[in-house]
């Protein structure tokens, strides 16, 4: 059998016969008690994975590990911001997570409570994830970078008894301090107030005492050397909530289970990036991102394996620096997102081609639209297979992907290749009709969702049903993104629902106009909507950022070859060269601000911007036409 053949064998097994194919998954890991059943979805949308198997994540992770790997490597931290390198052994993590964990009874936190960790990318943010697991309590990571009002609104919505934070973090070598935040966030909670738990990293230059706030380094030190047994709990327990990026609207708190979880993240590194125990694998994301709490921390750990944990720019000191880590630790798995190669790829593959790179065999892509541009020039750049893989938080592992651990299939540049495992895709026209081939409609899974995507969202089934299960005639959950498969079954993301363009009739994704642009040889990223128009419905303005030593093309030119490739139809009426784009803070152009503005109308609270200067950007450009 070729990898073609075994992938559609063993993916039509995952939907013929799912519930052998994912029992024979679930033998990837350590229950306590065996699961009476694979699968109850007896209340439909809502699936429960191996019902009545009791286990625990912390025990998978780590426990299981001290006993056949303790002095391997578990975390490899490495900051360029506090210019601190650092390797945490399994048998060294045991012991960190246990005290964390015994601490956190102590502060009166039982199974099922909820912890929100808000806190810079150090190891003690691992340790505080595994520990809350250990002991059955569900954490909340917040990204760090998140403001008041938006860490406030978790707050609520989780309703945590305790907060984990920092005194500071770091970025770009300037300080951001943390507590502050958390000060003006709880003064705008409208749910009892949490206890505080401050890690003091000493780089915060202005006191800023909380009320009752209590001190990690004091408080564990009277945990030294105190053990935790994990607590055994059902499969279906709530092991985290993680919001969605608010892209396109307010967050969505995903809730994820336990033993579905843990299945979902070990399959996934069996099968799909192919890491084996003892590997280094390395995901440039953060831990406030679901690329984080999947391919950071609960998946290669799961699987043995050695996690690198970096607390920094992908540019700074140097855009060499994630390359020399690779060569540094032998990283065998690199994960990032296009937005990282896009950044890198304007400076040049010259940084690339100064390091030893000989162990990485598979670089991973995810979270927006990997633009074939940019997949063939990293591809060549580093000689090796460039994965796309499309998924979402709440999803937690690829939807779309090729299978390192297969065997690869045909890379297409553009394309996130195929379904992963456990994974029944539809194409949906306007009126609900199920697509063929080689036309463009909306992606959605025909439930029951594999093991690992999200049980509902927090707090709030309702919703869950309502936003995702709503929107067919069938009961389907709905990506809200566009797609087309070729005749290979190839899949290839258009954009999200919201992101069409009608000029004059004609349905355009984003996505195709960006497309076209990144084409063009000077062009590192750009985005395009489409502004209301009298007489065509919409017209369509595009934003380009260039390369670095690009030499600069017209307007014209560019807007040229876009109706070269569409046809004139898509040629925007408006074209910008831009220094920047307006992101979330987890790199994804956020199309409904620039939309706003270049309307005319104001973009709205936007908590999860990146860089609120990068609106002005957009404004000055507008006012340029
Ligand atoms: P929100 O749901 O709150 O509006 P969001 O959708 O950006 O925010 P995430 O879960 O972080 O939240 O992102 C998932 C989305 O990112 C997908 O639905 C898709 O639009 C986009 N995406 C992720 N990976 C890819 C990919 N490989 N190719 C194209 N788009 C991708
Ligand atoms: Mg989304």
């Amino acid at each position: 059998m070729n990898n073609q053949e075994r992938y559609e064998t063993m993916y039509r097994r995952s939907i013929d016969d799912r519930e052998a194919f994912w029992r024979e998954q679930a033998e990837l890991i350590h229950w306590h008690k065996p699961f009476d059943r694979v699968l109850d979805y007896d209340n439909p949308p809502f699936a429960q994975w191996f019902p009545g198997g009791l286990t625990n994540i912390c025990y998978n992770a780590v426990d299981r590990h001290r006993e056949e790997r303790g002095d391997q490597t578990a975390i490899i931290w490495v900051s360029t911001e506090v210019e601190q390198r650092l390797e945490v052994s399994y048998r060294e993590l045991y012991r960190q997570v246990n005290e964390m964990a015994s601490l956190l009874l102590e502060l009166g936190i039982v199974s099922g409570d909820r912890v929100l960790i808000y806190l810079p990318m150090i190891p003690e943010a691992i340790v505080a994830m595994l520990a809350c697991v250990r002991i059955g309590a569900v954490h909340s990571v917040v990204f760090g970078g998140f403001a008041a009002l938006a860490l406030a609104s978790r707050i609520d919505d989780a309703s945590p008894k305790l907060i984990i934070t920092a005194d500071a973090g770091m970025r770009g070598g300037k300080v951001t301090p943390y507590k502050p935040l958390l000060v003006e966030g709880l003064a705008a909670i409208a749910v009892e107030r949490p206890q505080v738990l401050v890690i003091d990293r000493g780089l915060a230059t202005t006191p800023c005492p909380i009320a009752g706030e209590i001190d990690f380094a004091s408080a564990i030190a009277r945990h030294a050397g105190r053990e935790v047994a994990p607590e055994w709990v059902e499969s279906s327990h709530p092991s985290y909530i993680l919001y969605t990026s608010g892209t396109t609207g307010r967050p969505k708190g995903a809730q994820r289970d336990t033993g579905g979880h843990m299945v979902a993240m070990r399959q996934s590194m069996q099968w799909i990036y192919g890491v084996q125990p003892g590997e280094v694998m390395f995901a440039g994301s953060d831990i406030g991102w679901v690329v984080g709490h999947s391919y950071i921390v609960y998946a290669p750990l799961l699987t043995g394996a050695t996690t690198i944990l970096y607390e920094g720019l992908p540019i700074r000191p140097d855009p060499g620096i994630w390359w020399s880590l690779v060569a540094d630790y032998r990283v065998s798995c690199l994960f990032t997102s296009p937005t990282a190669i896009r950044l890198l790829k304007k400076t040049g593959a010259d940084w690339i081609h100064a390091h030893d790179l000989s162990s990485l065999r598979t670089l991973f892509l995810a979270g927006e639209p990997l633009d074939k541009e940019t997949h063939r020039w990293v591809t060549e750049a580093l000689g090796i297979p460039v994965v796309d893989n499309y998924w979402q938080t709440e999803t937690g592992w690829p939807i779309l992907t090729n299978f390192a651990g297969l065997g690869l299939m045909e890379l297409k540049f553009g394309s996130p290749t195929k379904p992963a495992f456990g994974y029944d895709m539809v194409l949906l026209d306007e009126s609900g009709a199920e697509l063929g081939p080689n036309t463009k409609g909306s992606l959605m899974i025909r439930p029951p969702l594999p093991p690992g995507c999200m049980s509902t969202i927090w707090g709030d089934d309702a919703r869950f049903v309502q936003t995702y299960f709503s929107s067919a005639r069938q009961m389907l959950y709905a990506t809200f993104d566009y797609a087309i498969y070729d005749d290979d079954g190839y899949y290839f993301i258009m954009g999200r629902n919201d992101d069409v363009i009608n000029v004059a009739g004609h349905r355009l994704g984003t996505r195709e106009v960006e497309e076209a642009l990144c084409t063009h040889p000077a062009v590192a990223e750009a985005a395009a909507v489409g502004i209301q128009d009298d007489l065509k419905g919409q017209e369509i303005e595009a934003f380009v950022v260039l390369m670095s030593h690009a030499a600069i093309p017209s307007e014209d030119e560019l807007k040229a070859v876009v109706a070269r490739q569409i046809g004139g139809i898509a040629k925007p009426k408006f074209l910008h060269v831009v220094p920047g784009l307006p992101k979330t803070r987890s790199g994804k152009v956020i199309r409904r601000a620039i939309l706003a503005i270049a309307e005319g109308r104001d973009p709205g609270e936007l908590p999860t911007i990146e860089d609120a200067k990068m609106l002005d950007v957009i404004r000055d450009a507008v006012q340029h036409r």
